[in-house]
């Protein structure tokens, strides 16, 4: 089991303390671990998510961005919404990846918690007390990995290499700075799509 103060740190980035992300965390590790690599520092990795949006323990993904490396500011996370607590990490430079997902052995135990009963009630996770958060995470932290994660086999994967483009340019209308690839030409001026008018 990884040291308590990665989950610590990932409650920091995630905003509050619940079982999904930690879920999440432990998924984005095994996943790591499965694939033989570490935490992808720049974009080795990419992580492909199964949670869909506006639904139950989505909070999933950012355990798993944090575990993984893999994030929405770098873009190498993507969405395959499913409504699923499961994620694909692939190895880019391995061309390997592997499936992992939520296992529900502790769905009962998650939903009989304190914190479950009280969000069922629309109680914000941040007004629910400490010790009620903490119980419902540890549920998952403390399990053994076979009653909180499905490990699927590493499997064969080649994603197409993507291009980044480095050139920012600054927008003849607003001043503001702009990826070259999102400017547009207006009477002969570069400007950014907002001061285009147009979206195209
Ligand atoms: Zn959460
Ligand atoms: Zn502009």
């Amino acid at each position: 089991m990884e040291d308590k103060q990665t989950l610590i740190d990932m409650f920091k980035f995630h905003g509050h303390k619940c079982w999904a992300s930690a879920a999440g965390l432990r998924a984005g590790l095994a996943a790591l671990r499965a694939l033989g690599v570490e935490r992808s520092g720049a974009k080795s990795l990419h992580a492909v998510l199964e949670t869909g949006y506006h639904h139950a323990a989505e909070c999933f993904g950012d355990g798993v961005q944090y575990a993984t490396g893999c994030t929405f500011g770098k873009s190498n996370i993507s969405k395959d919404p499913k409504g699923k607590l499961a994620v694909r990490v692939i190895d880019k430079k391995n061309n390997k990846a592997v499936r992992i997902s939520f296992k529900p052995v502790l769905r009962e135990k998650i939903r009989n918690s304190a914190f479950m009963k009280k969000r069922a009630s629309a109680v914000p996770p941040t007004e629910i007390p400490e010790e009620e958060q903490w119980e419902v995470v540890y549920l998952i932290w403390d399990a053994y990995e076979e009653d909180v994660l499905s490990i699927g086999k590493v499997y064969d994967c080649e994603l197409a290499p993507t291009e980044e483009l480095m050139r920012m340019v600054i927008c003849d209308g607003c001043g503001e700075m702009v990826a070259e690839s999102y400017m547009r030409v207006v009477n002969g001026k570069p400007v950014c799509i907002d001061c285009a008018g147009y979206d195209v």
